[in-house]
C-alpha cells in the first residue's frame, strides 16, 4: 500500500534515504555499530559531520565567510538566539509581518528587545508578500521567507542596509537561493534536511563578534562557530539523516529537484484555479511551492474531503488549526505520483463521489 504523506513537517522522506539508512542502521561503514551509537567524538562521526556541511556548502554555494552550524532547539530556539546575540547594540529588531511564524519570532524577541513592524500583510489577510521599498534602521530585519500555514513566500530579498535574517524552516534546498543576500539564514531540518531534531544556522562571519558577554554558552552562534557544532552533543542522528538527503539531491542534481518542486506545484494550482469546487486564495506571485492551502469554503465539506482523502491513502491533508481547510505540504521528497493522486482525489471528489 502506497501512502502520500502531505504533512508541513515532520514530513515525507525520500524512500532511497530511508533505505539507505536500513540498510546502514545496525552496521555503520563497517564498524559494527549504528550512527546512533556513535561517539561524537567519532572520527567517523566527524567525518559524517564535515560531509554533512561539504554538501550543504557546495549546493547552496555557501560563501567561505558564512559558518554554517548545526544545532537543537528547533527553528524555535532561533527566535531567542537571534536577539540574545545580535540585538546588541540598539537592541532593536525588525520585522516583516507575513503571519504566524513571523508573528511567533517577533513575540519571542520582544521578551528581550524592542520590536517593531516594518511592512505587514495583515490588511489583506496574509494572503500575500508586503510589496513597496522596506526601511529599517534596527540591529537587524527578520522575515519568514516562506509561510508554511498562509503558503506565501517571498520572491526577493528586500534591500536594506541592516543585517538580513532569514527563516528558511519550510523552503531550505527547494530552489538556490543567494545567500549572500542574507546574514542569518536558518531553518528547523524537519521540511527538506531530514528529521526533526537539527536546526541548521548559517550566518555570516562578522556577526559573530556582536554577541555579549553574559550569555550562555550554547545560546552563543560564536561557542557552536568555534567548536564546529561539536561543543557540547549534537543531535548526530538528525545530521546523518541531512546527510542523506543531500547526497540524494546531488546525486539526481539540484537543477532536477527544483524543476520538480515547480511542475508539481503548478499542476496543483492549476486544477485548484480551474476548479469550481477549491480554491486557495494566495496573490498569484507569492504562492509557495512548498505549502499549498485550499478549501471549499465549507467546514463539513472540508472534513468530508479529508476523510475520502484519507481513505485513498492521502494524509495529513488537514490545514493549521489556526487556518482551517486543506494544506498540501509538497517539499522535495514528495514524488510526482503523490501529486498526480492527490488531483484525482480532488477530481472524483468534485465530481460527487464521497
Ligand atoms: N518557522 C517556520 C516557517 C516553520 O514552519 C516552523 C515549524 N513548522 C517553525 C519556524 C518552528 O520550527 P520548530 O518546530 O523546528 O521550532
Amino acid at each position: 500500500m502506497t501512502v502520500f504523506n502531505f504533512s508541513a513537517g515532520p514530513a515525507v522522506l525520500p524512500v532511497p534515504v530511508l533505505l539507505k539508512a536500513q540498510s546502514e542502521l545496525l552496521n555503520y561503514q563497517g564498524s559494527g555499530q549504528s550512527v546512533l551509537e556513535l561517539s561524537h567524538r567519532s572520527t567517523l562521526f566527524e567525518n559524517i559531520l564535515q560531509d554533512t556541511e561539504a554538501l550543504l556548502r557546495e549546493l547552496l554555494q555557501i560563501p567561505d565567510h558564512y559558518h554554517v552550524l548545526f544545532l537543537q532547539g528547533g527553528a524555535t530556539l532561533q527566535f531567542s538566539m537571534l536577539p540574545l546575540n545580535l540585538a546588541t547594540n540598539q537592541q532593536r529588531v525588525d520585522f516583516i509581518d507575513t503571519g504566524s511564524w513571523s508573528q511567533k519570532a517577533m513575540q519571542d524577541a520582544a521578551a528581550f528587545v524592542k520590536t517593531g513592524i516594518v511592512a505587514s500583510s495583515n490588511a489583506d489577510n496574509y494572503r500575500s508578500i508586503p510589496a513597496g521599498p522596506i526601511y529599517s534602521d534596527a540591529d537587524y530585519l527578520h522575515l519568514t521567507w516562506n509561510n508554511t500555514l498562509e503558503g506565501t513566500t517571498f520572491t526577493d530579498a528586500p534591500q536594506v542596509d541592516v543585517p538580513l535574517v532569514a527563516d528558511f524552516s519550510s523552503s531550505i534546498l527547494s530552489e538556490p537561493i543567494d545567500v549572500s543576500q542574507f546574514d542569518v539564514i536558518y531553518a528547523g531540518a524537519q521540511k527538506n534536511l531530514g528529521s526533526a531534531g537539527m536546526t541548521l544556522v548559517i550566518i555570516k562571519d562578522e556577526l559573530l563578534q556582536r554577541t555579549p558577554d553574559r550569555l550562555g554558552s550554547y545560546l552563543r552562534y560564536d561557542t557552536h562557530a568555534a567548536h564546529h557544532s561539536l561543543y557540547n552533543t549534537p543531535p548526530t542522528y538528525s545530521i546523518y539523516l541531512t546527510k542523506l538527503v543531500l547526497e540524494w539531491i546531488k546525486d539526481q542534481g539540484f537543477d532536477t529537484v527544483v524543476e520538480r518542486n515547480h511542475k508539481q506545484s503548478a499542476s496543483l494550482y492549476a486544477y485548484l484555479d480551474q476548479s469550481v469546487l477549491f480554491s486557495n486564495h494566495v496573490a498569484l506571485p507569492d504562492r509557495s511551492r512548498m505549502n499549498i492551502p485550499f478549501t471549499t469554503g465549507q467546514t463539513d465539506l472540508d472534513k468530508q474531503f479529508l476523510q475520502f482523502a484519507e481513505r485513498h491513502h492521502l494524509v495529513n491533508l488537514k490545514g493549521h488549526r489556526s487556518v482551517g481547510g486543506m494544506r498540501a505540504s509538497l517539499y522535495n521528497a514528495m514524488p510526482t505520483a503523490g501529486v498526480d493522486a492527490l488531483i484525482a482525489i480532488l477530481k472524483r471528489f468534485e465530481q460527487g463521489e464521497r
